[in-house]
């Protein structure tokens, strides 16, 4: 297997493509962002989906 060929993933927050790093090695599973930042910006945010849930039980 090459090193180009190793696992992609998309970032949950950005959307964008990001290849398997070394220092993720022992939690790639639990990877779903791209970098600190984007989790941040992420649990910051108040997500479309659960606000629109709270307009319509309101
Ligand atoms: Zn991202």
């Amino acid at each position: 297997m090459k090193k180009s060929e190793l696992a992609i993933k998309y970032c949950k927050f950005c959307l964008k493509s990001f290849n398997w790093r070394k220092k993720w090695k022992r939690d790639w599973d639990n990877i779903i962002f791209c970098s600190k930042r984007c989790k941040r910006e992420w649990k910051s945010k108040s997500h479309p989906i659960d606000s629109s849930l709270k307009l319509v039980s309101s």
